[in-house]
């Protein structure tokens, strides 16, 4: 067996056996295949596709590139979440803090940023000293103390994921079924929960633009996770305009904070409640979405939820006290308010287009292992189904020199679509699937 006949056999349309899929991500792992035949593997699976067994043996050999953890000496029951990529979407740092303070421990393998979509992993390391390398011991042992833990791969947890993962980042090989499917459930997988539910996001700025696709997406992973004996529910969301207002990684932060505070957009805090109260029914918390969303309101408004979240922070080395009300994690040198060039509703704002303005303004990577600017991105003050003035703030951008600021305020106003008529708010939730 060998890598080249491999890549070759995918390229030309034939369905790879458990064992060249084992010894193709055995090798890549150890580095004994190359960066240039994995990427060039990737984009034959893009183009190729993959059946189901295929794609249940990516996932298990993945999971099995390191350790896979059993975390019930820590807790009877783990949950975890994960999103396949959104523009705006900073729903674990919300949502992991308040279903922690409703006594569900939570812990989780997070990625970065991924094409146009950003990534839990690089908005969290907005916050001074906070670390996403933890080892295996270290994530139990904060799991066991504070409830809650959000790390990122490491050499002994999903490595194989980890190192295809920054690959696909920079080659174009991103929107692929087999390989987000794979990618998500190894790591989850590997992490121990017992609960996963699954945001499979929807729209232009998701990896699966039609409801067909995400409803695919969705069904190979819950069955990937059932068939191990974990508890999987996708919650099929909307992903045509950015969710919530803020776009790029301390803003994004920024946000997941004020909505612990009670002050989020609404659009982000309905989201958060319809993720976290599936979390909660899947971990045995919760008997129905109602008395869930109760106890979630609850934890957020006497304050548990936030307390939670500085808890967190500090046990992974974050500074907590740039968390405070409103929370500093850097400013960006140029903040520019940019008017609505019309009167009108807002019938579009592509979340492709805004994220890829966003990846531009240096909030994610043209190039592998490219350090990013945490500060910078764009915050919008009207969406879909509001009426504004020529005139008004449309949205600002936060950048870090003039070009890149014009670049951007010209990409982001091309994203918008208008109307003269009533255009109805865009829906948050299509489906749920368990
Ligand atoms: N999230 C992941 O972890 N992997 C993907 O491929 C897409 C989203």
């Amino acid at each position: 067996m060998n890598a080249v006949d491999i890549i070759v056999k995918k390229r030309d349309g034939q369905a790879l056996t458990k064992e060249e899929i084992g010894f193709f991500i055995r090798g890549f792992t150890a580095g004994e295949i190359a960066d240039y035949q994995a990427a060039a593997w990737a984009m034959a699976v893009l183009w190729r596709g993959m059946s189901r067994e295929e794609i249940t043996n990516l996932t298990l050999s993945m999971a099995h590139s390191g350790e896979t953890l059993d975390l019930h000496d820590v807790a009877p029951i783990v949950v975890d979440k994960h999103s396949t990529g959104g523009v705006g979407d900073k729903t674990t740092i919300a949502v992991a803090p308040m279903v922690a303070a409703c006594g569900l421990p939570v812990g989780k393998m997070s990625g970065r940023g991924l094409g146009f979509s950003g990534g839990t992993l690089d908005k969290l390391e907005s916050i001074p000293g906070y670390r996403v390398d933890l080892s295996v011991e270290e994530f139990k042992a904060q799991l066991s103390e504070v409830g809650l833990v959000v790390s990122g791969q490491t050499t002994r947890l999903a490595p194989a994921d980890g190192k295809l993962y920054a690959l696909r980042d920079v080659t174009g090989t991103v929107p692929s079924l087999p390989l987000i499917a794979s990618s998500i459930m190894s790591k989850k997988i590997a992490a121990g929960a017992d609960a996963i539910v699954l945001d499979v996001k929807t729209g232009r700025g998701a990896f699966m633009e039609t409801l067909e696709d995400a409803r695919q997406l969705a069904r190979i992973m819950v069955d990937i996770g059932q068939g191990l004996d974990r508890r999987v529910a996708a919650v099929i969301s909307d992903m045509n305009q950015p969710l919530g207002r803020a776009v790029g990684n301390a803003l994004e932060t920024a946000e997941a904070v004020a909505t612990l505070r009670g002050k989020g957009p609404d659009d982000f805090w309905e989201h958060c409640l319809a993720i976290a109260e599936q979390m909660l029914i899947l971990g045995d918390r919760a008997k129905d979405g109602a008395s869930a969303r109760a106890m979630l309101g609850e934890a957020v408004h006497c304050g548990r939820a936030l307390e939670k979240l500085m808890e967190w922070v500090k046990a992974q080395g974050g500074d907590p006290s740039v968390l405070a009300d409103p929370p500093s994690m850097g400013v960006a040198p140029i903040v520019e308010a940019v008017p609505a060039p019309r009167s009108g509703q807002i019938a579009a704002i592509d979340a492709r287009e805004v994220g890829l303005a966003a990846v531009g303004l240096g909030a994610g990577r043209e190039r592998k292992g490219k350090p990013i600017d945490h500060a910078v991105g764009i915050v919008f003050e009207a969406k879909v189904g509001d009426r504004v003035a020529a005139g008004d703030t449309l949205f600002s951008v936060h950048a870090a020199d003039r070009r890149r600021c014009d670049r951007a305020r010209e990409r982001v106003l091309r994203a918008y679509g208008w109307a003269e008529d009533k255009v109805e708010p865009l829906p948050l939730v299509y489906e749920v699937i368990d």
